[in-house]
């Protein structure tokens, strides 16, 4: 009996089975991929809030009198003002930062800094995120108060008539701040 050679029906190199499997390591990758990237996003948001929230300062008022001087207290957290000419950094030139003078966070660099002649210190620019902005209404005006970021301290007041390039005056109480000297 001579053998009969039928003829194989054509197939492609993956046999269904086999195409099937990798069809499902496929998916089974697309997923697990998305599931990483979804963890991933999850961590990073979840970082990004509890770092938010880490960073924000929340005291009571009692505990911001005790740690305060009665007119940086006066001024950061009753959002009075000081008087012009009296500051300590209305005529200060040091190359440096100003930090909040309630939490440290740094809000203004001395580049930014410029002569208002209003006797207090006054910057074009804070540090990128550093301040918040809210209305104020109080005393028959209406202006933008400035607010540190991190501990919701009163700075001072930002006015639309300041040099290039932003146009804006940051008008800062200097007890509000301190100064951080730029190491050489
Ligand atoms: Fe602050």
């Amino acid at each position: 009996l001579r053998a009969v050679k039928y003829p194989r029906p054509r197939e492609s190199k993956r046999g269904p089975v086999e195409s099937l499997g990798f069809c499902r390591k496929f998916f089974e990758m697309k997923a697990f991929e998305s599931s990483f990237l979804c963890v991933l996003l999850c961590a990073g948001f979840a970082q990004a809030g509890e770092s938010r929230m880490t960073n924000n300062i929340v005291k009571s008022d009692a505990e911001w009198r005790k740690e305060l001087t009665p007119e940086q207290y006066r001024v950061l957290r009753q959002k009075g003002t000081e008087p012009a000419f009296c500051g300590t950094f209305w005529n200060h030139h040091e190359k440096g930062v100003y930090v909040c003078a309630a939490c440290g966070a740094e809000l203004f660099r001395s580049d930014e800094k410029f002569d208002s002649g209003t006797g207090w210190p006054s910057y074009t620019t804070p540090v990128e995120g550093a301040v918040t902005n809210v209305v104020d209404r109080s005393h028959g005006m209406v202006r933008t108060e400035v607010l540190c970021a991190r501990c919701g301290s009163h700075l001072g007041h930002v006015f639309d008539d300041g040099p290039p390039p932003t146009g804006l005056r940051y008008c800062i109480n200097s007890v509000s701040l301190e100064f951080r000297k730029a190491e050489k």
